[in-house]
């Protein structure tokens, strides 16, 4: 007899801290991989190589648990009553960066979740991701009901808003399917308009060389001259899309996790200059920073301010 079912999975995710869950069933992504295969084509994914491996896996999720039938898909809000100064001699990091960095938060809850599953019944078998393995995470949001993909590519929830964090759990246990979300974008155009380099080359398509969250977090070489004096002050990652957004303006609602709260907000040119690498380290262990490097860091102040 089946032990898990969907009221018990929602409540047991949610009183580990998520905020949003949604079922989808587990079928092969042919639409969804063919549209992959096409931004790949167009060398939108810059240097991100990893993109181009393992689409095997990313299009059907039995290439990573055989007996795979269900996506349980959690969004963890990371959005907090901060804002940035503006002040133009400071650079901004983008605010999913601001406090712990995420994958240490949602690993424990997820690890926490499937540990409890397991414990209601032994035949539970799971596999779990958080945007780091071969798993069409924004897909999976979508077809479970988290939202809908926005025209700048991120999924947002007409209750919510768009800043949370995606992780999906791969099991071979079948739910209920939830209901996918409508596309709420209507004529906005507010991302596309305000993205000061043109990131945007039409609605639902980013091109990654253009995107200053590629070129301040994923780039591992030096940021094109061409965009210089375009960044708007961002030196790590770049918020902008979603700011503007209308449903994170109207309905965007804040986490109660202070893990999320600001530690590294915005920085001057000198305080990032003057710092070396055992500062680094020891300031951004378990920051999202750490992903670009010090060597990066310091690239990413002289681009915006030299
Ligand atoms: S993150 Fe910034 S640069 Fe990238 S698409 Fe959005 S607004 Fe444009
Ligand atoms: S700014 Fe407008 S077009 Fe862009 S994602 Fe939000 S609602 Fe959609």
């Amino acid at each position: 007899m089946k032990k898990l079912d969907n009221e018990l999975v929602i409540s047991k995710a949610k009183s580990i801290g998520f905020d949003l869950i949604g079922f989808a069933k587990a079928v092969e992504l042919s639409e969804e991989i063919e549209k992959l295969n096409i931004w790949l084509e167009k060398k939108f994914q810059a240097g991100m190589n990893y993109m181009e491996r393992n689409i095997h896996k990313r299009k059907n999720p039995k290439e990573i648990l055989p007996d795979a039938k269900s996506i349980i898909s959690l969004g963890l809000i990371y959005n907090t009553p901060f804002y940035h100064s503006n002040n133009k001699e400071f650079g901004k990091i983008s605010r999913y960066a601001w406090g712990k960095d995420y994958h240490l938060i949602i690993w424990e809850k997820l690890e926490q979740l499937e540990n409890e599953l397991k414990s209601i019944d032994s035949d539970f078998k799971s596999i779990s991701y958080v945007d780091t393995g071969p798993v069409m995470d924004k897909v999976w949001a979508v077809r479970a009901g988290l939202g809908w993909m926005g025209k700048h590519t991120n999924i947002i929830n007409r209750d919510t808003g768009s800043w949370f964090f995606i992780s999906n759990i791969i099991c071979n246990y079948e739910f209920e399917y939830s209901e996918t979300i409508p596309d709420f974008c209507g004529d906005c155009t507010a991302c596309i308009d305000a993205c000061p380099t043109d990131a945007i080359v039409q609605p639902y398509v980013v091109d990654s060389n253009k995107c200053i969250s590629y070129q301040t977090i994923e780039n591992k070489n030096e940021i094109p001259l061409e965009l210089k004096g375009k960044f708007e002050n961002w030196l790590f990652g770049c918020d902008i899309c979603q700011e503007v957004c209308p449903w994170n303006k109207k309905f965007s609602i804040t986490t109660s996790l202070t893990d999320f709260y600001p530690k590294h907000k915005e920085f001057t040119y000198s305080e990032i200059i003057q710092i070396d690498e055992e500062t680094f380290k020891n300031k951004f262990a378990e920051s999202p920073i750490k992903r670009t490097k010090l060597s990066g860091l310091k690239r990413n102040a002289k681009f915006l301010f030299e």
